[in-house]
């Protein structure tokens, strides 16, 4: 593991004198050290006026959404820099579904710059993908984002202490209710770990927040004091 860790790195350094850096959305020359130019970096939906306790994206700031009011998530905290919307989604979905690898250095990079919570757990954990959809994927979105935000913040990484029990139906053509049926009881904690008081839970883009709160609700039934929530980006609540 260790060693194609070290030559991917190797790969992605030797990558970047070779080739110069060229705009993924927009093909123009790439801008401070990324595979974006500046113009269309700028165009990235921040996710700054949101709900402090889901991230929601709000049109006002406001401490909580509606929702929130009524029934808290069970995360302690959310921390999700973007919203979920053009063109960030164009990068995503290629990074995602395209296998376009490069899309997703730039998302890393564009989340390690963004400022990050003041409390940082002392372990960020990835969302589990199924070894079946591993399979098929070849890797797992949410720990390729989560690698080099680790390192960036000198926070231990461990990808592998939730397993996904199951295939679970692809959550986007589901509504709230359906997206939570559909991962509950999907995740558990591997047996034997030992999980620091505060750790993060971290997956590439969330929607309804079901997959997260899940994973939450599992760590903290095996005792884990702070769970706090992190994606890259956060979608407008589906209805
Ligand atoms: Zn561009
Ligand atoms: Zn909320």
């Amino acid at each position: 593991m260790a060693y194609k860790e070290v030559l991917r790195q190797a790969w992605c350094g030797l990558h970047r004198f070779v080739l110069p850096l060229r705009c993924l959305l927009c093909g123009a020359a790439g801008a401070n050290g990324i595979d974006l130019c500046a113009d269309c970096a700028a165009e990235l939906p921040r996710n700054h006026s949101c709900c402090a306790r889901c991230a929601l994206p709000l049109a006002t700031p406001a401490v909580l959404c509606g929702e929130c009011q009524r029934h808290a998530p069970p995360w302690d905290a959310a921390w999700t820099p973007f919203r979920y919307g053009w063109p960030l989604d164009r990068l995503e979905s290629r990074y995602k579904f395209g296998h376009d690898l490069a899309a997703g250095r730039a998302l890393s990079t564009l989340w390690q710059r963004e400022p990050c919570p003041l409390d940082l757990p002392s372990m960020l954990l990835t969302v589990p993908l199924h070894r079946s959809r591993l399979r098929q994927r070849g890797y797992n979105q949410a720990l390729e984002l989560a690698r080099p935000l680790a390192r960036e913040l000198g926070v231990a990484l461990r990808h592998d202490a939730l397993r996904r029990l199951r295939p679970t139906e692809a959550q986007t053509e589901l509504g709230a209710v359906d997206r939570r049926r559909n991962v509950r009881g999907a995740f558990a904690l591997r047996p034997g770990i030992v999980l620091p008081a505060h750790v993060a839970i971290l997956d590439d883009v969330m929607t309804t927040g079901a997959t997260l709160a899940e994973c939450v609700r599992v760590l903290k039934r095996s005792g884990v004091a702070r769970v706090d929530a992190w994606a890259l980006a956060r979608a407008p609540q589906p209805r």
